[in-house]
């Protein structure tokens, strides 16, 4: 049986998800944690759902890929390295280079770190987790799943930020946006339970995690979307700031004697967002527990966060031109049903309605009312399936 691994790799971590294909069962999937740090650490489950925990010393990506394939063969996982035929890796920044996935070869894999000051913690790490495995499996199908590349088709008008052109031209100054094997995922799953083709549908897609990213769908295309040049842009997210007026970052180093520009994105990219808003945590839940006991600085960060994500929705579908559906993905869109409701009250204007109870269950399903004038959607996203997908169909070329 034909097993493709999809890859999810940061500086400091490697996440898996190991597929029988084409049937799509996952059969393992886990995580090393605290790569080159003290404390290592490797977590992996098997096809049962038992979980193995294994602390070790693990020095670099290799290592990592090493220990995780000698696990899937000691838990009897696998048989053999060559059951393994594909690896699919998520590239955060493919520039404008990259409408779609690619076959690693050399090239690719240095295009790939050319792009690393566009997304400097990112790209050079999932660059190393595909070294790793080019070294380790060498011959297998091994294909770059890149974040942007569903924003490829965003209109000049929606990419370009009102600078100079020429910055434009010669240093890529625009919006790349991100997420976008998300968005692509959910916007495809939306299409099929409402039963209609994604090129007739008006979607908004809202990634709701530790970061955040909304995206208006229009002709089954990705036509806007709230990050911009990097992940920091758009709404309020965990830590990070969202969209902020540019000479405000100036003012504030002046205040802050920060002289090195790393530092101040620092405080934009860790230190701000709701954390910085409720000087209680970066995570929602705890934050909705302290405004539900009446702390005002966490009551006044959901309100920033809501407000930001309904001006979204309001600026795209009048962009587009009317909306059909909005879906609700990722940790806080899965997940909180306080927050859907907070934010679904606030579109009355667009005729949305709520349903209650559906809020409340789980799973991939509707939550609207029947008399609703728009769907509302909550879509499990599943990025390691489609960077899968992506594989399957670049083994399928090579047939
Ligand atoms: P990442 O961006 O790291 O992939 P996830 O999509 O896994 O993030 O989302 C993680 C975030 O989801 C956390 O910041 C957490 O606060 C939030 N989250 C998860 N469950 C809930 C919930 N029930 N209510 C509110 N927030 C939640």
């Amino acid at each position: 049986m034909e097993k493709t691994i999809a890859i999810n790799a940061g500086s400091s971590t490697l996440k898996f998800k190991l597929y029988e294909m084409p049937e799509e069962r996952v059969i393992s999937s886990g995580a090393v944690d605290r790569i080159g740090i003290p404390g290592s650490n490797f977590t992996i489950k098997t096809t049962d759902g038992k979980k193995v925990e294994i602390d070790q010393p693990i020095e670099n990506h290799e290592e990592a890929v090493d220990l995780l394939l000698q696990e899937l063969i000691k838990l009897d996982i696998i048989k053999d390295y060559n059951e393994i035929t594909g690896v699919g890796h998520r590239v955060v920044a493919g520039g404008e280079i990259f409408e779609d996935s690619a076959l690693i070869d050399d090239k690719v894999l240095k295009e790939i770190e050319d792009l690393k000051e566009y997304a400097p913690l990112h790209n050079p790490a999932n660059a190393t987790g595909i070294r790793a495995f080019k070294k380790i499996l060498p011959n297998i199908t091994s294909v770059a799943v890149f974040d942007t590349s569903f924003h490829e088709t965003l209109p000049e008008k929606n990419y370009l930020y009102s600078i100079p052109y020429e910055y434009y031209e010669k240093y890529g100054a625009r919006k790349y946006g991100a997420h976008g094997t998300s968005h692509k995922y959910v916007s495809q799953r939306a299409a099929k339970i409402m039963g209609k083709p994604l090129e007739d549908l008006k979607l908004i897609t809202l990634h709701l995690g530790a970061g955040s990213s909304i995206t208006a769908i229009k002709d089954g295309k990705s036509f806007d979307t709230s990050m911009g040049f990097t992940p920091l842009a758009g709404i309020t997210m965990a830590t990070r700031s969202g969209d902020i007026d540019a000479s405000l970052v100036v003012y504030l180093m002046e205040k802050l004697n920060i002289t090195d520009p790393e530092d101040m994105l620092t405080i934009l990219n860790k230190k701000s967002g709701l954390l910085g808003l409720s000087e209680i945590s970066p995570d929602l839940r705890d934050i909705i527990d302290a405004a539900d006991k009446g702390d005002k600085k966490a009551r006044t960060a959901i309100d920033v966060f809501v407000n930001n994500i309904v001006k979204y929705i309001g600026s795209y579908a009048t962009e587009m031109g009317g909306l059909d559906g909005i879906v609700f993905t990722a940790g806080i869109g899965e997940n909180s049903v306080p927050m859907r409701k907070e934010i679904t009250s606030k579109l009355g204007i667009f005729n949305v309605k709520m349903d209650d109870v559906l809020n409340q269950e789980r799973g991939e399903r509707f939550i609207n009312t029947e008399d609703s004038a728009v769907k509302v959607m909550v879509i499990p996203t599943d990025e390691e399936l489609a960077i899968a997908r992506e594989v399957e169909k670049f083994k399928k070329m090579g047939d």
